[in-house]
């Protein structure tokens, strides 16, 4: 992974800089820990030379306490660094989190659509727990390590220059060996993540079909792929595995030859008398001590790899743009007040008019258009009922009108306003939509209503719940608004979600609102309140209403007949009704059931 050395700067200014000062005192502590390893071995070997050649026992005490004060000191050091370390990983991490949650937030449908919940996980979790790392140990990490081995070496050289040439060569011939070792291993642990990313895909997409796949009897056919999956899983993982063993015992070997050089050295040099037992100690103990570093450095190094992986993917996502864009807005911020994504509110007030002019759809951009050259007008206040086969393109007419696509010609207006002028947050206030799968969040009742608005008073909240007849649904939960839901839309029957989608709906003041009508059946008395909630949500409002039932069609003041993304009818729905040419007349007839079902 070849990633420009200016990125990782960056990365690492934009994400310290909120921390500067404790991301510094991490530094600090890290070398200062550093110096006092160091030091500490020249105390043991001054307190042995002292002892063997009987030296004042009150000269051993004194070392032996200053030793103990540099051991200790060092410990608290580690565990502040440590601390420190955790501390600055964390919150950069964290900062980086946010800002990719945030982004992917605003980026739109078409997006959102060809990623599973898994993959979304691990791109904004798992990606960045890669860099803590990175931005806690790296830098200071692998200075540090580097300036610890050659701190060592120098002294080695200090001691005797045959000493330090041996243990010179055995450190960087050590290194070698375990780069050229790690990068024959890697491959094998990528190939064991990539699995197992791919079976927590499976597993997640799976268990929310869950239902599906028991209703289906498909149970078996995804146990086999499940054991087909962790079969692979076992066999990539026992290779990594081995050479992951591999690996730990070549460093031991390794470490066990050092040591041995090491001994021989002092050995000899200690028969020609040319050092102290302290001084054989002392190459001894900065033989061993070498070994962290170089351990580190070869962990850092995989870590840096991993880093730039997690960092390119990071940089992907980043760089994808929405192809929603938010539109400008207005310079007003009359009628709605204030708005809290800036510029004000473009619509006009009270009920908008709608405009398709000549716009056509295609969600990719091979197929065949799901909506082409549509022509509509519907003045304020009006209701458009409409009407089509399943797969007409009667839920993607409202979505764009909601801006989850933007259409691919042609233009729309709301309230004689382009909606692309509008900005997102203005437009999604004023056009109001209760679709066919009402999504609840694992949140208290009250949250899944306001959408986690907390200026809303549960006075309104209330009103509204009793105006929809959902009080005594309400009332039999445990603890009223504070209840907590399901999420998905676990525990409520669907025409319940539909009513609180209402709910939602009526606790803003939408200048149109679309139904996309539930085509479940209802029991007879949701479908009252259901009634009533329509009738409700319509009274001062533009509406358009995708309808599957008989009685929602009659509240249409206009009937549009969609039929593969054309208008097949369009006209006033009594005229339409008495006219026995027409296409909805026929329709009324026969039964809507046929051509809605
Ligand atoms: P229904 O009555 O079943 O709700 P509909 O009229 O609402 O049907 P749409 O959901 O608008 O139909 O779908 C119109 C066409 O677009 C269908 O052929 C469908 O397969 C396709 N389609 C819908 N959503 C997507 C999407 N997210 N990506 C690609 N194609 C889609
Ligand atoms: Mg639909």
């Amino acid at each position: 992974m070849n990633i420009p050395l200016r990125q990782y700067y960056q990365l690492l200014i934009n994400y310290l800089r909120p921390q500067r000062a404790r991301a510094l005192s991490l530094a600090l502590l890290l070398l200062a820990s550093i110096a006092l390893q160091l030091a500490n071995p020249q105390f043991l070997r001054r307190f042995i030379d002292t002892a063997t050649t009987g030296g004042d026992p009150r000269t051993l005490l004194a070392i032996a306490a200053v030793y103990m004060v540099f051991a200790l000191g060092n410990q608290f050091l580690s565990a502040f660094a440590r601390y420190a370390g955790e501390k600055v990983g964390w919150t950069a991490t964290n900062l980086l989190r946010r800002d990719l949650a945030t982004h992917c937030l605003r980026l739109d449908m078409g997006f959102q659509k060809t990623r599973t919940p898994g993959e979304m996980i691990e791109r904004i979790d798992g990606d960045c727990s890669t860099l803590s790392n990175f931005f806690s140990q790296f830098v200071v990490g692998l200075v540090g390590n580097a300036l610890l081995l050659i701190g060592v070496l120098v002294l080695l050289f200090g001691i005797d220059v045959r000493v330090g040439l041996g243990i010179s060569a055995f450190a960087i011939g050590a290194l070698v060996l375990m780069f050229r070792l790690r990068s024959e291993a890697s491959p094998h642990w990528v190939a064991v993540r990539q699995v197992s990313a791919e079976f927590y895909g499976f597993l997640g997409e799976r268990l929310s079909g869950t239902e599906d796949i028991r209703a289906n009897g498909a149970a078996a056919y995804v146990m086999r792929r499940f054991h087909e999956i962790v079969g692979r899983w076992l066999g990539l993982q026992r290779k990594a595995s081995l050479w992951g063993y591999a690996m730990w015992q070549t460093n031991i070997i390794v470490f066990a030859l050092g040591t041995a050089v090491a001994f021989a050295l002092s050995a000899y040099l200690f028969s020609r008398g040319e050092i102290t037992i302290g001084t054989a100690y002392l190459i001894f103990t900065y033989t061993e001590l070498i070994r962290r570093p170089l351990d580190q450095i070869r962990t850092q190094m995989q870590d840096l790899q991993r880093a730039a992986a997690g960092i390119s993917r990071i940089q992907g996502l980043l760089d994808t743009k929405a192809n929603i864009e938010d539109g400008p807005g207005g310079g007003t911020t009359s009628e709605s007040g204030t708005d809290a994504g800036g510029g004000g509110t473009i619509f006009p007030a009270g009920p908008l008019s709608v405009d398709f002019r000549q716009v056509s759809f295609r969600y990719e951009a091979e197929e065949d258009p799901v909506l082409a050259d549509l022509d509509l007008r519907l003045e304020p206040g009006r209701v458009l009922g409409l009407l089509g086969r399943t797969g007409s393109g009667k839920t993607t007419l409202a979505r764009l009108l909601f801006r989850l696509y933007d259409p691919t010609g042609g233009e729309i207006r709301l309230g004689g306003r382009p909606v692309l002028q509008a900005r997102l947050n203005d437009l999604r206030r004023r056009v109001g939509m209760v679709t066919q799968d009402v999504q609840l969040f694992h949140a208290s009742v009250r949250d899944n209503l306001t959408f986690f608005n907390p200026s809303i008073p549960d006075e309104r909240v209330l009103e509204v719940l009793d105006d929809l007849g959902l009080r005594p649904w309400l009332d039999a939960l445990p603890a009223g608004l504070a209840s907590e839901l399901a999420s998905g839309s676990g525990g409520l029957s669907a025409g319940e979600a539909q009513l609180v989608a209402f709910a939602r709906l009526f606790l803003g003041n939408p200048g149109l609102v679309i139904l996309d009508e539930a085509s479940s059946r209802l029991d007879p008395a949701t479908e009252r309140l259901l009634e009533a909630a329509v009738t409700k949500a319509l009274t001062g409002r533009t509406g358009i209403i995708i309808a599957h039932r008989l009685g929602t069609v009659l509240r249409a003041d206009e009937i549009l007949i969609l039929e593969d993304g054309r208008v097949l009818e369009h006209g006033d729905r009594k005229a339409l009704a008495g006219d026995p040419e027409s296409r909805f007349h026929r329709l009324l007839q026969t039964g809507l059931e046929d051509l809605l079902a």
